[in-house]
């Protein structure tokens, strides 16, 4: 099964940048997660922090994965401090599973701040 977020961070499939032009928009990566925008941005910072090894979902999180889920957190600090949207807030959201609104199923956490464009992720 092909998964979207696994050939972005293999680098077949580049990150679509804003206004559908294609260039590649990878933000950070390290040895365990890859940070990118979302192709479709609900507040004016969006970025998605996601693990570089395939784990279909929170579901699926092993105790072994602990450090790699407080690394994520602390990736997204980081990157809250460089859009220079850690002092006003931003949000962090994991969505397991399809009622909890997970569409892509390869673990993300979303980091979204700055000016929303909708309130709540649907
Ligand atoms: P979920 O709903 O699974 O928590 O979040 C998946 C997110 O991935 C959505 O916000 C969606 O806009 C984003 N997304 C889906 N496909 C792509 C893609 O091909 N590239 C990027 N950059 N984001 C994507
Ligand atoms: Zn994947």
């Amino acid at each position: 099964m092909v998964c979207i977020f696994c050939e972005i961070i293999s680098g077949v499939v580049p990150v679509p940048a804003r206004g559908g032009k294609s260039s590649p928009q990878i933000l950070y990566r390290d040895d365990l997660v890859t940070a990118f925008r979302d192709i479709h941005p609900i507040a004016s910072t969006h970025i998605l922090i996601v693990t570089n090894r395939h784990i279909g979902s929170v579901n699926e999180l092993e105790p072994e994965d602990a450090s790699l889920v407080g690394h994520m957190v602390l990736v997204a600090k980081q990157l809250a401090a460089q859009a220079r949207i850690a002092e006003r807030g931003y949000r962090l959201i994991v969505n397991p599973g399809a009622h909890g609104g997970q569409t892509v199923f390869h673990l993300h956490m979303h980091l979204i701040g700055g000016k929303l464009a909708r309130y709540a992720l649907e």
